[in-house]
Formats: structure tokens, C-alpha cells, sequence
């Protein structure tokens, strides 16, 4: 019986000294184990016994395999710069020394290093967002779907909520803000057609209520990742601020991406600034940490301090709060705006305004160094719920692979993955998106799997 030539356990274990170094003992008996008894069953169906040092390089590989971390760099050379899937915006490298100098040691994160009190950890965003946006107040909480939650939670609850019904949006994910708002306790009243709002519409909606008791709130929702063309019609945010305030209510600006900074100098339509919403009357502004402010995930609540203290106040503003890592990532991106910095420490922003000869330059010089594929032009997107069917003008490095599907999917084995898309029979590369340091492990990538 040729099992009986399999080696024991504590026999493997004799040679076993660099694994058992490497991921302790337990584990690595774990793994001789389950070795064992997949060779004993290959064994059993004919199989030799293989050599000691090849039963324990099998039992490495599944080691290797169960300690692998699932969660993992990627390249990006989607050109999708806020790609949802593979975590949105890369972060400046002063946020990722912010995150590793609190996360160290300790910190005063809800510390009064002056009075040697309780502090409030809300504090170290909101001086900077108030400097940067002019708004009274701001609280951070985990992301802007918790965001929406925490807002109407605190100021709608039983309350009716107007809103457009072309702004019920279904995120991503198969999130809808619609059923975000009914977990708050707010009533959804839906106003206008799928094409067409009018002001009329708002005043329509807040007849019957004449207690200021049972107001409703006027909500915006923005339309992260559709467009709305041709027969159609909206109020303008101030409109809709100025009823909201002549009824004695409130406009609450779910800007979902919200930019501090004008996108129209980058070949972008015109996207309202969270500056400019403000001044045009929202009463609180919601928008996300990590979409076209280009840093980690965080929810953002901007506003009235009355609205926000309510808000602080709620039980679901601690079961929200922004932890010290998004909030130290959060302050260090801010400050780059503060410092007129933004389109140059911040990732997103680089990517946003890399020049088309840049592109070009840098996707010819991927081709020169593989020795194949074409520079051709094409289109990158923002993505992640921001300026939707926007796109901007690309050069790519196209390959014509026997299949485009076969070989992303080599290109998503490798030890760094790299996500690319194919059009047209052919694999797409788009610089825009690939870290100016990672142009070289791409290109060695690349040079493997066309060999
Ligand atoms: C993206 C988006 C959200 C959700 O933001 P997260 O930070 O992903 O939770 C909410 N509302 C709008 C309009 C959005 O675009």
C-alpha cells in the first residue's frame, strides 16, 4: 500500500523550520494536514508519493494562499478616475502621513490639550471646512449614503421630504436614495414628471401644511450617474432655497460628489462648487469624502450651526462618526486647498488635469518599451457618481490580443492585478489613471504576458 510511504505530520514538520518561522506553527500543521489528505485521495486514485521537500512546497503554496491579504493594490488602467470598485480617490501622500502619524501612537482626536477635557472630534475638519466653504458648521460621519441617513434622521423624521422624481437616484450597488430616506423615518413626497420640474410643483406640495410643526423639508438629490436631455426643466437651487426659506423650511443639497473646486478649466460642463451651493441658499449640503474631493471616505454635513447642533445631537451621529484615521486623511486633504495645492498633491486632481501630450508621451512610451500595440485617442471618465457623461479626451495603448477577454483576465492574475477594459476586439491601457510610479511595473507586466 503505497500511503503507507506517506510521510508523517511531525516528519514534515522537521524540515518545516522557514514555514513555521513564517506563519507559526499551528497553521502550518494546519496545512501539512490538508496536504496530506489530498494526496492520500490522489494517491489512493494512482498517484505516486511525491518527495518530502514537494509535499511541503505544495502545503507553502497553500499557506501562501490562506495569508494572502484579500484586500490588495491594483493598477487602474480603466481611466475611470473615481472607479467605485477599486476604492475611488488614491490619496495624497501628506494624507497617508497624516493617517500613519495617528494611527502610530495616540492623539488628542477627542482630547482639549488646553484644558486636559474631553474634546470633540469634530472640530479638526470643521475649522477647515468652514475657512474653505464659508459654512456656519460641518460634521463628518462614515460616507454620504450615511450622511442623507443622519441628516433626515435628525431634521425629517415624520416629516415629509419633497423631492423630485427625477432626482430618485439609485447610487450604485443597487443603493436608492429613496430607500435611504425611509430608513431615516421620512415621508417621501414625490413631485413634478421624469422630465420636467416646475417651482410650481415645490408650492404645490407644501399647500396643506400650515403648521410649521408639520412643514415638510425640500431635498435635492443630485443625479450623480445619469443625465437628463432634451424636454426638461428644473428650478435653480436658489429658487428652491429662496421658497423653501419664504415657507419657513429648509432645502437640504445631497450634492453626492461635491467639488471645492471649478472642473470647468479641465474640459468639464459646470458643476455647482460646494461654495456655490451654499451661497445659493441650501441650508445643509451633503456630499461624499471620497468622489471629486479626492480623499478618503467620509460623509460631509455643511450648514447652519442650529441644523448641525440637532444633528451632532442625534444617537445616529456616534453610530456614523468618521473614524481618526478618515478624519486625519480627511484634514491634510482639505489643507491642500486651503494652500492652493489641490490640482497638484491631490491624485485625483493630477489625474483630472494631466494634459493630453502628457497622456500621449507617456502611453507612446509604454508602446516603445513593449514593442507593440497602437497609441490611439479615446475617452476617460471621472466616474463614482460625478459629472455624468462627462468624459475626457485620452490616449490609450491598444493591443490587438487573440482575446481581449483572456488577457484581461491574465492582466487581473498578476502579482500586482491590473484592471484594464477592452473595445472593439482590442485591450485598452489609459494612462490617466496609472500612477506615474507604476508606469514601470506595468510595463514589465505587460512585457510577461505578451512574451
Ligand atoms: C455617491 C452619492 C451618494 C453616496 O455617497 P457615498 O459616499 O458613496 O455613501 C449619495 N448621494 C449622491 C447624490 C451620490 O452621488
Amino acid at each position: 500500500m503505497p500511503l503507507r510511504n506517506l510521510p508523517s505530520v511531525d516528519a514534515l514538520l522537521q524540515s518545516a523550520a522557514v514555514l513555521i518561522e513564517t506563519y507559526g506553527r499551528p497553521l502550518v500543521v494546519q496545512a501539512i494536514r490538508a496536504t496530506l489528505n489530498t494526496l492520500r485521495e490522489q494517491i489512493q486514485a494512482g498517484a505516486e508519493v511525491p518527495q518530502n521537500q514537494a509535499i511541503l512546497a505544495f502545503a507553502a503554496d497553500r499557506l501562501a494562499g490562506w495569508t494572502k491579504p484579500t484586500l490588495e493594490p491594483v493598477i487602474n488602467a480603466t481611466g475611470v478616475i473615481l472607479h467605485t470598485n477599486l476604492g475611488r480617490a488614491p490619496l495624497s501622500q501628506a494624507a497617508i502621513a497624516a493617517m500613519q502619524m495617528v494611527s502610530q501612537g495616540y492623539s488628542n482626536l477627542e482630547y482639549d490639550l488646553a484644558t486636559g477635557k474631553r474634546g470633540s472630534r469634530l472640530l479638526h475638519a470643521e475649522a477647515l471646512l468652514q475657512q474653505l466653504t464659508g459654512a456656519e458648521a460641518a460634521v463628518i460621519v462614515n460616507n454620504c449614503a450615511s450622511a442623507v441617513l443622519l441628516t433626515l434622521s435628525a431634521l425629517a423624521s415624520r416629516k415629509s421630504v419633497i423631492l423630485a422624481r427625477s432626482q430618485l437616484v439609485e447610487i450604485g450597488g443597487g443603493f436608492r436614495i429613496p430607500d435611504v430616506m425611509k430608513q431615516s423615518g421620512a415621508k417621501l413626497v414625490e413631485i413634478g414628471t421624469t422630465n420636467k420640474m416646475r417651482l410650481e410643483d415645490y408650492e404645490q406640495a407644501l399647500l396643506g401644511f400650515s403648521t410649521p410643526a408639520t412643514q415638510p423639508i425640500l431635498m435635492r438629490v443630485h443625479r450623480s450617474n445619469f443625465k437628463l436631455t432634451g424636454f426638461t426643466s428644473e428650478p435653480e437651487p436658489a429658487e428652491i432655497a429662496g421658497l423653501a426659506h419664504r415657507q419657513g423650511t429648509l432645502l437640504i443639497d445631497d450634492l453626492g460628489s461635491g467639488t471645492l473646486i471649478d472642473v470647468t478649466p479641465y474640459g468639464l460642463s459646470y458643476e455647482p462648487t460646494v461654495q456655490a451651493s451654499l451661497a445659493a441658499g441650501a441650508d445643509i449640503l451633503l456630499f461624499s469624502g471620497d468622489k471629486l474631493l479626492g480623499g478618503p471616505q467620509a460623509g460631509i454635513i455643511l450648514g447652519r450651526a442650529e441644523l448641525l447642533g440637532k444633528i451632532k445631537r442625534h444617537p445616529l451621529a456616534r453610530a456614523l462618526r468618521a473614524d481618526k484615521l478618515c478624519l486625519a486623511a480627511l484634514n491634510a486633504t482639505l489643507l491642500h486647498y486651503l494652500k492652493d495645492e489641490a490640482v497638484r498633491e491631490i491624485p485625483i486632481w493630477r489625474m483630472i488635469s494631466q494634459t493630453s501630450e502628457n497622456l500621449r508621451d507617456r502611453a507612446e512610451a509604454w508602446q516603445r518599451e513593449i514593442g507593440c500595440g497602437e497609441v490611439v485617442s479615446a475617452e476617460s471618465t471621472v466616474g463614482g457618481g460625478s459629472l455624468p457623461g462627462e468624459s475626457l479626451p485620452t490616449f490609450v495603448l491598444s493591443l490587438a490580443v487573440q482575446s481581449p477577454d483572456a488577457f484581461l483576465a491574465r492582466l487581473r492574475g498578476l502579482a500586482v492585478p491590473v484592471v484594464a477594459r477592452a473595445a472593439d476586439g482590442r485591450v485598452l491601457l489609459d494612462p490617466r489613471t496609472v500612477l506615474p510610479g507604476q508606469d514601470g511595473q506595468l510595463v514589465q507586466a505587460l512585457k510577461f504576458l505578451l512574451l
